[in-house]
């Protein structure tokens, strides 16, 4: 693996505030996404909005090109949105689905997704139906097969869930979505910018994914894929002015996944998220993924070696996510503790993944992800301060470049209190 380590954490100034291992979440912009962006906005107070948009047309349009290349698909069958949540909600709402229709999904749905889902069950009587998992989280493909009949409108699947390292194989549910002639909704939100996604070789007819994730651009971005052909029958629930073509009294939408355009943006985020991708694209994702691959099984090995931490992450093939308890903690005061130590990670609650974590009887847990801009260093001080809290012994900072001085001494200060927090003894 040839990856530049240093040039990567050169172009990127968070490393020197903090470890961030929480990349699901949101990743650190490089520099590149960050100067795009700040630029933008000091163009647009020094020249006006409507006027900087004209000037930086380019910039902004690159978003959705961009997108087309990571993905493998034209850019007409790209729409953006200001959240990944919206696109698929978009999607979901203009597939005709009526009352006995019935929408197979996996227990890994995104919580705000499923929500949607079940929405859509109680007012209009659409019927929703999890699909069993094995051992390993997966859906079984026999099992998918099976319960296929005239009725089944949908298939809705997540590629990676928002609290688990799980990467399910989506070519399979995409094959058989195909020969059934089932339109095929993926989730992409974490995988996105993450590894390579070929919407061709999934085989699905719409896709979603977010800016602010492993593609390292900016919060309020998302997009959706939805391939040509099928695009063109659907039917946007609500649309802008840019989803539609205005000509003599009367309206037709606009071809492919523009339909679902509006016409006001965040232009700032746009260009962001244009520049994000391309800074991926030129890394190459396919050079990223075996880092970042890497450093997440490094660390579960790791992690083997703690007393009282517990991976739950399944799969055959896992990713940079890596879900933990920790013996004698609740999920919210690790997290506190290791944001002390200037390291990032995230709690996810039940409601994440509602379906997957009330089945596994979990109502927290501590999510720690990696980008192939972490460094094994920071992996290190993050498995030191887990060592530190399972033993009930203070948590020690090494003093590294990350960290300040200061910083340093206040978290090994806090450290004397390391009791403050727990939820009980051990
Ligand atoms: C983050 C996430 C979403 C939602 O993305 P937003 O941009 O926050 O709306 C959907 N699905 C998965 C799996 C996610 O991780």
């Amino acid at each position: 693996m040839n990856l530049d380590l240093a040039q990567a954490r050169a172009d990127t100034p968070g490393v020197n505030h903090v470890a961030h291992l929480n990349n699901a979440g949101a990743s650190l912009a490089p520099k590149p996404v960050i100067d795009a962006m700040v630029g933008h906005l000091r163009l647009e107070s020094e020249i006006g909005s409507y006027e900087a948009a004209e000037r930086a047309q380019e910039a902004i349009e690159r978003g959705r090109a961009a997108v087309g290349a990571l993905l493998n698909c034209d850019s007409q069958e790209v729409a953006l949105f200001d959240s990944a949540s919206r696109a698929w909600t978009a999607a979901l709402a203009s597939v005709p689905l009526r009352a006995g229709d019935r929408v197979l999904i996996s227990p890994m749905e995104y919580g705000s997704c499923y929500l949607s889902l079940l929405h859509l069950a109680k007012r209009h009587g659409v019927r929703l139906e999890v699909l069993p998992v094995d051992a390993d989280g997966l859906v079984s493909v026999e099992e998918l097969r099976g319960r296929l009949d005239e009725r089944v409108k949908l298939i809705a699947m997540t590629h990676v869930p928002t609290h688990d390292g799980l990467v399910y194989p989506l070519a399979l549910i995409g094959q058989v979505a195909r020969q059934n002639g089932i339109p095929f909704l993926a989730d992409a939100c974490q995988s996105v910018g993450q590894m390579p996604i070929d919407v061709e070789e999934i085989g699905c007819d719409m896709l979603v994914g977010c800016g602010r994730k492993y593609l390292r651009g900016p919060r309020g971005t998302g997009f959706l894929f939805a391939r040509r052909e099928f695009a063109e029958q659907l039917t946007p629930a609500m649309f802008g002015l840019d989803g539609v073509e205005w000509t003599a009294g009367t309206y037709r939408f606009a071809p492919a996944a523009r339909r679902f355009d509006t016409w006001e943006a965040n232009c700032a985020a746009r260009i962001g998220l244009g520049v994000a991708i391309d800074y991926a694209l030129a890394w190459g994702v396919e050079h990223t993924w075996p880092r970042i691959r890497r450093l997440a099984a490094d660390l579960r090995a790791e992690f083997t070696r703690i007393p009282g931490v517990t991976v739950l992450d399944r799969g055959q093939e896992r990713c940079g996510t890596v879900a933990i308890t920790v013996r004698g903690w609740d999920a919210a005061s690790v997290r506190a503790e290791l944001q002390r130590a200037g390291i990032n990670t995230w709690v996810c609650l039940e409601n994440a993944a509602c379906v997957d974590m009330q089945m596994r009887g979990l109502n927290s847990l501590l999510r720690v992800s990696v980008h192939y801009y972490n460094s094994s260093e920071e992996l290190a001080r993050l498995c030191s301060v887990l060592e530190s809290l399972t033993l009930g012994r203070p948590v020690r900072v090494a003093v590294s470049d990350g960290i300040s001085m200061d910083q340093a001494a206040e978290a090994g200060q806090h450290g004397a209190h390391a009791g403050v927090g727990r939820q009980h003894g051990g």
